[in-house]
């Protein structure tokens, strides 16, 4: 026979969809799910066979083991359509705001209010004195300012400070330059004409935005005569964006913000800094230095600042606007705002963030947690864990490495962690990273050289005990499931 003959006799040996809901395993299916899934699933089974033999994975022999066992693959395409597609997963990149990984985990507090408000009717926007329509922002916005006020050491925040939340950081840059710069020139540094990730470019969004760039300085210098000569009558704004993904070092230069925010005031043109980081404590303890944090756009007085909720502020995703009374009323004026109302679910988990932060439950933060933690307790977990290591195929060592802080802050800046280093008797490391991502919950670790790294900086300690089960389980599962894919 030829190969395509060959091939032809292997499709000849599928049984087809309605012989094969007949047969016995199908029908023990049928009685535990309803039809049309055991269909579905039956159906994925064979076309999954299809293309088995289509890649020419398949000899006679091969394929017909494969088909003794149907009913596994059909009992298992069925487990699978009844998950959930979003699970949590053990993160032991050490990358502590993997944007991937969905950034900031929230601490408990922030949870249980969650439920609590999500699960019931609330008073979202009901003023509850006056019985009238309320709004969303009153959740939240005193708790921010008196955040940023308490932590750099005042009483009382200014009066005229106001606070409001959109989708996220991104949004809240774009609402903000379409309300105040429409029209009118923006000026900003040619340093600062930036990616920040996920494809938000400053020079876009200005442009779609409405306002008209106007750049200033040169990449890697901007003194602050570039921008006081760039002012004119047709000047909306000032923009300031926080290199916070990035460094640049050498013949480098750019004014302070409290200089800009004073030309900003002379010329009577509002200065307004993208943030981003959201960062309200200092990470110099951690030996992370020259990390501007909100607090140092807060405290000179800067008009209005953005900022995201699950970066370092480490709590659910979202954007905070924080600036004068007058910048705010005209934000909220605005139709599109319209479009980035938050849900109440990040009203109650920001709410209950903000409160960890002004009541000093900081550690009740993941995401501080986590960046507090010393390598000494790290190395002890991971020795810990590798004692336990029974698997005779893997080999472990601890060793010391770097985690980072990542989503786009703290470039370059790392803190020392350890982690157990993996390598399979068998398996390459990049299949040793992918049956780890298999397992139940996946574990997600990163590859250096030939060795699977697992920082423990980013896991939960009460994981570590599941970790090792899953270390010392999943290699006879990984291997059967080679088998039987007949791979
Ligand atoms: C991260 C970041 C953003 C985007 O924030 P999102 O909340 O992800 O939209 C914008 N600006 C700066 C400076 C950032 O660091």
């Amino acid at each position: 026979m030829n190969n395509g003959e060959q091939t032809h006799a292997l499709y000849r040996l599928l049984p087809s969809l309605n012989d094969l809901l007949l047969t016995a395993q199908a029908a023990t299916q049928l009685r535990s799910h309803p039809r049309e899934a055991v269909v579905r699933s039956a159906r994925n089974v064979l076309n999954q066979i299809r293309q088995e033999i289509a890649d020419g994975q398949h000899t006679q022999a091969s394929l017909t083991a494969r088909l003794s066992d149907l009913g596994d693959s059909i009992a298992g395409d069925l487990d699978r359509s009844g998950r959930f597609s979003l699970r949590p997963v053990i993160n032991a990149t050490g990358v502590i705001l993997h944007t991937n990984l969905g950034r900031a985990p929230l601490g408990q507090s922030a949870l249980d209010h969650i439920v609590e408000v999500a699960g019931n009717y609330s008073n979202l926007e009901l003023d509850l004195s006056s019985g009238e329509r309320g709004s969303r922002d009153a959740h939240v916005e005193s708790l921010a300012v008196r955040v940023m006020a308490k932590t750099i050491g005042e009483n009382e925040p200014p009066n005229d400070l106001q606070a409001m939340v959109v989708n996220n950081c991104a949004a809240a840059t774009f609402i903000a330059l379409n309300t105040l710069a429409e029209g009118k020139e923006v000026l900003i540094s040619r340093g600062e004409l930036v990616e920040i990730g996920g494809g938000f470019r400053i020079p876009e969004i200005l442009t779609k935005s409405g306002a008209c760039l106007r750049e200033v300085g040169s990449t890697n210098r901007t003194r602050l005569t570039d921008y006081e000569q760039a002012i004119s009558p047709n000047t909306g704004l000032i923009l300031r964006v926080h290199q916070s993904n990035f460094s640049m070092q050498g013949f480098v230069t750019r004014p302070r913000l409290p200089e800009l925010i004073e030309l900003g005031k002379r010329a009577n043109v509002p200065v307004f800094e993208d943030q981003g980081t959201g960062l309200i404590f200092s990470l110099e303890k951690h030996g992370i230095h020259c990390e501007e944090s909100l607090l140092e756009s807060y405290r000179p007085g800067c008009d209005l600042i953005a900022a995201s909720g699950d970066k370092l502020l480490g709590g659910p995703q979202c954007g905070l606007l924080i600036g004068r009374k007058y910048l705010l009323e005209q934000i909220r004026r605005n139709p599109l705002l319209r479009t980035y109302r938050v849900d109440k679910m990040t009203y109650a988990a920001l709410e209950a963030t903000l409160l960890d932060h002004l009541s000093g439950a900081a550690d009740s933060i993941p995401i501080r947690r986590m960046i507090g933690t010393s390598a000494i307790e790290i190395q002890a977990r991971c020795h810990s864990i590798a004692d336990q290591l029974r698997a005779p195929e893997l080999f472990v060592e601890v060793v010391a490495v770097k985690s980072l802080i990542g989503g786009g802050t703290t470039p370059g800046a790392s803190l020392p962690s350890y982690a157990l280093s993996l390598r399979h008797a068998t398996l390459t490391p990049d299949a040793l990273l992918s049956a780890l991502r298999q397992s139940e919950p996946p574990v997600i670790g990163r590859l250096n050289e030939d060795r699977v790294l697992l920082d423990l900086r980013t896991v939960n300690a009460d994981c570590d005990a599941l970790l090792g089960t899953l270390l010392n389980g999943c290699w006879t599962d990984l291997q059967s499931g080679l088998q039987t894919s007949g791979k």
